[in-house]
């Protein structure tokens, strides 16, 4: 049964007097536990879908559902609590506070959460044991960026959106982090939706879903996919 269904999604951004259409008619359905690579060139509207499965964005036209919930017809507050119980969200600059500490900044996500699991289990999970309190400016991208993996999977969510979550890390440490995303997906069954313009990316996904100028051009599903550490980067 799949946990996110879209149908004919379209959106428009509308700047001054002109209307760009940036979605033109997506349908695509998401399965539970699957770990999922949009892939796609540069505004060919991936951010916009992910920001739309996220809740961060309204639709124009068309339907998205969260298992039986309409996302389409939810109003800001509905779309906030969709947001907090059930997505995490990882970008490609990290986005965490400056001013708090790598505990601090996970532990203010968990404290929005129902059924947060520990900060410090989780900073462990990703491998910052001995960086608990340190602050985002005196850690190294790489870190940077398990702090946000940890403050978006404290929160336990159902779906992990992450966009283009290695665009700012040299190979090596996005490797890591990639391992770090496929391994948790493995062993947790939660649900992954990446987005990304890096096409070697797309190897270690269940499921690619290319986009193209605003629809899906071609899905595919990698009978094997790859770890990352057998990628060829
Ligand atoms: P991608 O992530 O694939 O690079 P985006 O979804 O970010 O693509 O953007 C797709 C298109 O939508 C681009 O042409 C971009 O300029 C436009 N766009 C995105 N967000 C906005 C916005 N808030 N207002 C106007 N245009 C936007
Ligand atoms: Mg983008």
């Amino acid at each position: 049964m799949p946990i996110l269904v879209s149908n004919q999604l379209k959106k428009d951004f509308q700047v001054g007097e002109s209307v760009t259409k940036v979605l033109k008619g997506v349908d695509l359905s998401i399965n539970e536990g699957e770990f999922v690579v949009i892939l796609g060139p540069s505004g060919s509207g991936k951010s916009t879908m992910l920001n739309i499965i996220g809740g961060i964005e309204t639709i124009t036209s068309g339907e998205l559902f969260y298992r039986d919930e309409k996302i389409h017809e939810m109003k800001a507050a509905d779309l906030i609590e969709y947001r907090r119980k059930h997505i995490g969200f990882v970008f490609q600059f990290y986005n965490l506070l400056p001013n708090l500490s790598a505990l601090e900044n996970v532990t203010v996500a968990a404290e929005l959460s129902e059924h947060p699991l520990d900060a410090r289990e989780m900073l462990v999970r990703v491998g910052l044991e001995d960086r608990m309190d340190h602050y985002p400016s005196g850690m190294s991208g790489g870190q940077q960026q398990r702090v946000a993996i940890a403050r978006a999977l404290c929160k336990n969510p159902d779906l992990l959106l992450c966009d283009e979550p290695t665009g700012a890390l040299d190979i090596r440490t996005g490797e890591e982090v990639l391992t770090l995303l496929s391994e948790y997906n493995r062993e947790h069954h939660t649900t992954i939706i990446m987005v990304t313009h890096n096409v070697l990316i797309a190897q270690i996904a269940d499921r690619v879903i290319r986009f193209r100028d605003g629809v899906i051009d071609r899905v595919e599903v990698n009978e094997k996919p790859m770890r990352p550490d057998e990628v060829e980067w």
